[in-house]
Order: C-alpha cells, then structure tokens, then sequence
C-alpha cells in the first residue's frame, strides 16, 4: 500500500510506500523538506488539481484561465445592472445618435395658418419649412384635411395642410 499525498508546498502528487510514514523526505518538485503523512490525505479530490504541474505547457492557458477568474467575478460586480436597467431608455439615445443627434418630429402647417394679407402662402410656407430642414432630414409628408370655422364666410369649412415628419 502506497501512501499518495500532496507536497503541501507546492501541492505536487507523490505515492510513498507506507513503510516511510512519518518521514521526511525532500519534494522531487519543490525541493521543499515535507514529513510523509500516516495516512494518504483527504487532498487526494485536489489530485485532478494537481494534474497542471506536469502540463507547465498548459501554464499560458492556466494563466489566462486564471486571468479570465478575476474578469467573471467582475460579471457579479454589475450589480449595477440595476442601474443599467434604469439607463434602459438610454437605447432610444443610441437610435437619435443613428439621425446624427437629431430626434424625430413634425411639423404641421395648416393652410388657413399661411392666408396672409388674403394670399394664399401655404406653398411657400411648406417649401420654405423643407428647405430649412433639408431633404436629408425629411422623413415624409402626411396631407391632413380638416374642418375649421372661417370667420371670413362665417360658416364652417374644409381646409387642408400637411405635417411634415422630420429629424431636427
Ligand atoms: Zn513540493
């Protein structure tokens, strides 16, 4: 019967005939003096632990295996996705930055609103609006007909005007 234990030093697997129990002996890995246990260790579950020392190839991996631990435990550390969850609306940002920092909107330009003088302006009015927000920046245009109480005729008429969807 053999006595398997680990270097308590640097953790390396070592069977020992149970005839040298109790003595000291100099780890072949570390070089460190350990005294053989009476009893093979309960450390024999951290044997497949001890597996890495004969792959030291495998150290790079080891020690990015290692490097990424500190990167999991970060993964914990966003309990502050709590705070993130309240940054939820900052998607809709993400899309204004998409129309270079512009948010959608509209404008609606009713055709009584551009009577001045008596001349009808509605054309020029709508086409001074695009020219001012650029074609770039037009979405479309919705033609909108509504009824309103003209004081002129006293009576109630149909008009019509358009709202202009656009980035600005
Ligand atoms: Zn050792």
């Amino acid at each position: 019967m053999d006595i398997v234990f680990n270097c308590p030093n640097c953790d390396q697997e070592m069977a020992v005939d149970q005839s040298g129990a109790g003595t000291e002996i100099e780890c072949p890995s570390c070089g460190e003096t350990i005294t053989i246990p009476l009893n093979g260790k309960v450390t024999t579950g951290s044997l497949p632990a001890v597996t890495p020392p004969p792959s030291p190839l495998a150290s790079p991996i080891a020690a990015s295996a290692a490097a990424k631990v500190p990167l999991h435990l970060k993964v914990p550390v966003r309990d502050k996705p709590g705070e993130s969850l309240i940054d939820k609306p900052k998607p809709p940002l993400e899309v204004v930055q998409k129309g270079a920092g512009k948010k959608l909107r509209i404008h609606t330009i009713r055709r009584a609103a551009c009577i001045e003088s008596g001349h009808d302006k509605f054309d020029e009015k709508v086409t001074a609006f695009l020219q001012e927000i650029t074609e770039t920046n037009l979405v479309g245009i919705h033609t909108v007909s509504y009824e309103m109480f003209s004081v002129e005729v006293q009576k109630i008429m149909t008009d019509y005007g358009v709202i202009i969807v656009y980035r600005g």
